[in-house]
């Protein structure tokens, strides 16, 4: 029988949990850090409801891949989330298009999908373009076509809220801001939020996604960092992950959840990691709003923010102990 994809993923998984012994330490070959899950980091104030969704699949064992789907679906169906999902950040005529992506550990495999139409729960397509093909990143209707093939539901992600954003907008007949001069003097964004998560599993394993509907009024086929490897967020299982949000069309082309990463696996600890990433990019002169949150496989986390001092930027932490809320820019009054 072929071996497919979805095999690999499988029988990679399931080597890393037969190779636990009841009791025994957990055998995962890494170069540094030792991993100390399970655990669950989301960002943003829907952290803590999305922790305690995708909790119980890891304290019942499950997998981390699991979780971070369960936990970042909770946050794309929440009725009233404006910046993640269905119903919300339209885009210059009228329609929400999704970005999502999935990392997974033990075999630094990638998934993702851009500008995805009519498809609600656009982590799970990711899911399924990294375990159901070869590929890594399929985008707009396409992406729309595969979901189809795949058993997704096809439905409209307007609500009321999403086409009042829009008509209140549409009816000033200003440009969208994706004209506006590159954000040197300011960025003029308002808004923005993207639901990230990283996972661990009892048997040591990584998981990292996110997912969000991207920039208001946004050009159409406008793909943001989220679905861009090392820009929105990346994993590696010998070290741990980093999520971003921000201004996407600024901070994807700095890579700095890649470059977040990289620095712990030097040695950094997360938060002055994080820092260093985005310093990389108020460097050259960028103003932006942006932050990043980072979790290594023995459990540190850190995270830092940039333009956001009242944003009140925060992530949350669930382990077996509870959830921990960290705010990373100052809760707002
Ligand atoms: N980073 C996302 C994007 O630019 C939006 C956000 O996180 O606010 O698409």
């Amino acid at each position: 029988m072929a071996a497919t994809r979805r095999g690999f993923i499988g029988g990679a998984a399931l080597a890393a949990a037969a190779a636990v012994a009841p009791g025994a330490a957990i055998a995962q070959p890494r170069a540094s850090g030792k991993a100390s899950g399970p655990f669950l980091l989301t960002t943003w104030d829907f952290g803590p409801g999305a922790n305690e969704e995708g909790w119980p699949v890891l304290a019942s064992g499950g997998s981390s891949l699991d979780a971070v789907e369960r936990a970042i679906n909770y946050v794309e169906l929440l009725p009233d989330e404006y910046w993640v999902g269905y119903g919300g950040v339209p885009n210059e005529v009228g329609e929400t298009t999704l970005d999502a992506t999935m990392f997974w550990g033990p075999t630094h495999d990638f998934g993702g999908v851009g500008c995805l139409k009519r498809v609600k729960r656009a982590i799970s397509v990711a899911r399924k373009v990294m375990e159901e093909t070869q590929h890594s990143l399929i985008v707009g209707d396409d992406a729309t076509r595969f979901a189809a093939r795949m058993g997704f539901a096809e439905t409209s992600l307007t609500n009321l809220r999403s086409q009042e954003a829009w008509e209140k907008w549409a009816a000033k007949g200003v440009r969208t801001d994706a004209f506006d001069p590159e954000p040197f003097d300011k960025d003029r964004l308002r808004g923005h939020d993207t639901v990230g998560s990283i996972a661990v599993d009892a048997q040591g394993n990584l998981c990292v996604g996110c997912s969000t509907n991207g920039r208001e009024f946004k050009i159409p086929g406008r793909v943001g960092d989220s679905p861009v490897p090392g820009a929105g967020a990346y994993g590696d299982q010998e070290v741990g992950g980093a999520v971003a949000t921000g201004n996407g069309d600024v901070m994807m082309r700095f890579l700095p959840t890649y470059h977040t990463v990289e620095l712990m696996r030097q040695g950094m600890p997360p938060h002055l990691a994080a820092q260093t990433a985005l310093k990389r990019i108020t460097d050259k002169g960028y103003k932006f709003g942006g932050g990043i949150a980072a979790i290594a496989v023995d459990g540190t986390h850190g995270g830092a923010q940039e333009g956001w001092d009242d944003a009140g930027f925060s992530y949350s932490v669930r382990r077996a102990s509870g959830n921990e809320k960290i705010w990373v820019s100052p809760k707002p009054a």
